[in-house]
């Protein structure tokens, strides 16, 4: 499998971990928290997609916040260089060392612990390497509602989504990661441990320092824990799954939604008949919920934290005057609405199944691109008209959370075309997608972050002024560099 690295690495420290290194990590983590054959440490090394292989002189897995910065310190001290990570999920590379890293890789994963739930305060206290998923259920258990939702929720880890403020299914109703936390501890690049762990709604006391951390991809420090906000669990919820007659019927049926489900829109995804087509194609047991003659699709889900009353209107018979409407609009060729939580759990792992059907496919690309809502089907428009000029015989399969402005604009390459071939179109594509973004004041990450894909990406559409301000605060927090080296931010 072909390197996908830039072509130039940063200047990251490569201070081997020396003999006395490595004991003082075992004495701190036990033998059962570090990782040093290669066998043990390729999965670590290894990004999601498989496209990324780097190294690291071991794999370290603390216990505690106390153990996190015990190392750190001890990386502190001797300039050895840190990759944190979570559930290694990540898409732009951000969790893989590089292959000149000779540091460690601090996985969060044992430290998994939920460490209070307070429904009545609607908040919760965890751990870094909680999955999400558990998460979910726990809220769930509490009859409580966790919003954050995507994909690759049964692996990834809380204080992966937080350090990528990643967005997901409902981020239309409830915002993206950093909308979801109250408050943050964090290990510094020093190995100072930040208490900022509070439960509160309202703290103007200075510079929110938890935002620094949230987003920044593990460049500023490692957090260790977070207090989550909680809202109730939804007791009434319509999933629908619609034909439509184009990216801009999708946002006048969402528009109107809005005031027809009395603001209970959940989520509302855009999928091309490509993307689903290629699920079908990948994932065993998935099942198209409706033919039709259409290369649009919606993934519609209203849901209300109000209990669905005997004889009274639900969500189901909103959504349905709600259809009609919008057929007779002619904005909806056909629609169907889950009539069993099978019927909704496919659709739903339709949509959420594409990286992994996009993985199985073979060779592609993606952007990662928010535009205003209302520029998306201008966007669309224009961004396959460039794309296919490059290489006309691309495949396209675009979707995206189209509440939130957000594309996944995404193509597989043409049937029998090898990743270094496809590789050669990839810069004159990226090119032509994101100067188009830029032209209609879009951005080119809007939730899978920076890591090392977009480095180059990053310099190029960022102001002198931006970037300046992001490498100020980052020489400020790690002088040294150590904390996630050659990530985001060139220095
Ligand atoms: C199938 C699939 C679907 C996906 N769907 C979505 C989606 O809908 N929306 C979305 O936003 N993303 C999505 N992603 C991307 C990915 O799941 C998210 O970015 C997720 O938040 C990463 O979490 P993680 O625990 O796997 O982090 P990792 O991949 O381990 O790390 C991600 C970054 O955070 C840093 N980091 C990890 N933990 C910490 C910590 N405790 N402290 C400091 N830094 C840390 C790492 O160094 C790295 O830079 C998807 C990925 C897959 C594979």
């Amino acid at each position: 499998m072909p390197a996908a690295f830039p072509s130039s690495d940063p200047a990251i420290p490569t201070a081997p971990l020396t003999a006395e290194m490595r004991d003082a990590l075992r004495a701190i983590v036990g033998e059962k928290g570090l990782i040093e054959d290669e066998h043990g440490k390729r999965p670590f090394v290894t990004d999601w997609r498989g496209l990324l292989v780097g190294g690291a002189g071991a794999v370290v897995r603390p216990g505690s916040t106390e153990e996190v910065a015990k190392v750190v310190r001890l990386c502190h001290q001797h300039g050895i260089a840190i990759v944190p990570q979570g559930g290694n999920t990540g898409l732009m590379g951000g969790a893989t060392p590089w292959p000149a890293h000779t540091g460690i890789v601090l996985s969060l994963g044992r430290m998994n612990r939920v460490l209070d739930v307070d429904p009545v305060g609607y908040t919760m206290t965890v751990e870094a390497g909680c999955v999400l998923q558990t998460l979910q259920e726990t809220a769930s258990r509490h009859d409580r509602f966790l919003p954050l939702s995507l994909g690759a929720q049964g692996s990834c880890m809380i204080g992966g989504n937080l350090s990528t403020n990643a967005g997901g299914v409902q981020v239309l109703r409830y915002g993206n990661a950093r909308n979801l936390v109250l408050g943050l501890e964090v290990v510094l690049p020093s190995g100072e441990v930040w208490d900022g762990l509070r439960a509160l709604k309202k703290d103007n006391t200075g510079y929110d320092l938890k935002h620094l951390f949230m987003g920044a991809e593990g460049t500023l420090g490692i957090i260790t824990k977070a207090v989550l906000k909680l809202w109730p669990a939804p007791k009434d919820v319509c999933t629908a799954w619609l034909a439509i007659r184009d990216p801009r019927a999708a946002l006048e049926i969402l528009s109107e939604a809005h005031s027809a489900s009395e603001d209970n829109v959940g989520s509302c995804e855009l999928m091309s008949r490509a993307a689903v087509d290629m699920v079908l194609r990948h994932i065993p047991g998935t099942q198209d919920p409706l033919k039709a003659d259409t290369p649009w699709y919606l993934l519609l889900e209203w849901s209300s934290a109000r209990a669905r009353q005997d004889g009274a209107e639900g969500m189901s018979e909103k959504m349905e005057q709600f259809l009609a409407d919008q057929l007779e609009a002619g904005r909806v060729l056909d629609a169907v609405i889950a009539q069993t939580g099978n019927q909704s759990r496919n659709m739903w792992r339709i949509r959420e199944s594409v990286a992994e059907a996009s993985r199985a496919e073979g060779p592609g690309m993606s952007f990662d691109i928010s535009v205003a809502i209302s520029s998306i089907p201008e966007f669309i428009a224009r961004g396959l008209e460039a794309a296919l000029d490059i290489l006309p015989t691309i495949r396209p399969y675009p979707l995206g959370h189209i509440g939130d402005g957000n594309l996944h604009f995404s193509f597989m390459g043409p049937s029998g075309m090898d990743q270094q071939t496809l590789a050669q179109y990839k810069g004159a594509i990226t090119r032509a997608v994101n100067d188009l973004v830029t032209s209609l004041g879009g951005s080119i990450s809007a939730e899978h972050g920076i890591g090392i894909d977009k480095l180059d990406e990053l310099s190029h559409y960022r102001s002198k002024t931006e970037l300046d301000i992001m490498r100020t605060i980052k020489r400020a927090l790690d002088p040294q560099n150590i904390m996630n080296p050659g990530k985001v931010l060139r220095l």
